[in-house]
């Protein structure tokens, strides 16, 4: 499945706390590029540029990193991923891969705030690629380039409102998901 939502609305926290219950691998790309960054690999270096920026990291670079996280044995009977895909280019490869391999994406939780409560929340988290403009960019982003996935996916999307606790809000999602496919 995959977790979707502009930036502050707490879709890290809540992906790892999903993919917990869910019991699949919780995929970060931009946990895995600042971990690279971390480490000053090569891979983190050419991720630096963008990210400090707000831009996205080229996608040839981004896919490729995917397509190795996607063949770590923990994600072999399901993944959360959070981050990815970005832009509709990354979900038809996406949708390439994993049909290649006979997998899907089941479903893509939509986690929703008013922009007065991600703006709160932004300031409060103070992540060091926070800056007043790179905020803006991602969030240009987020419109222009990953809101055509809830259209690409429509038939998959369960839009989840993110205003509230953090057990409430992951109480919100597992009951979507539920709803959906209740033998589950
Ligand atoms: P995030 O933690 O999801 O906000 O990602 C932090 C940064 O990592 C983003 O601002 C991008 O620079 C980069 N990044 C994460 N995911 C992607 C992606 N799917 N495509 C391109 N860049 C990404």
């Amino acid at each position: 499945m995959l977790i979707v939502g502009p930036q502050g609305v707490g879709k890290g926290t809540q992906a790892t706390r999903l993919a917990k219950a869910l019991d699949i691998a919780h995929i970060s790309t931009g946990d895995i590029f600042r971990a690279n960054v971390g480490e000053k690999t090569e891979l983190g270096l050419l991720a630096q540029k963008y990210m400090s920026q707000g831009d996205l990291v080229p996608d040839e670079v981004t896919n490729s990193m995917v397509a190795d996280r996607l063949d770590q044995q923990d994600a072999a009977e399901g993944f959360l991923l959070d981050g990815f895909p970005r832009n509709l280019d990354q979900a038809r490869w996406l949708g390439e891969l994993l049909g290649a391999r006979g997998q899907s994406i089941d479903a893509v939780l939509l986690l929703e705030a008013p922009t007065e409560v991600l703006m709160d929340r932004l300031v409060s988290r103070a992540r060091e690629d926070d800056t007043p403009e790179a905020i803006r960019k991602r969030l240009d982003i987020y419109h222009t380039s990953t809101t055509p996935l809830l259209e690409y996916y429509h038939d998959r999307v369960l839009a989840v409102n993110g205003v509230g606790g953090v057990d409430e809000v992951t109480q919100r999602a597992l009951a979507a998901l539920h709803r959906r496919s209740p033998s589950n």
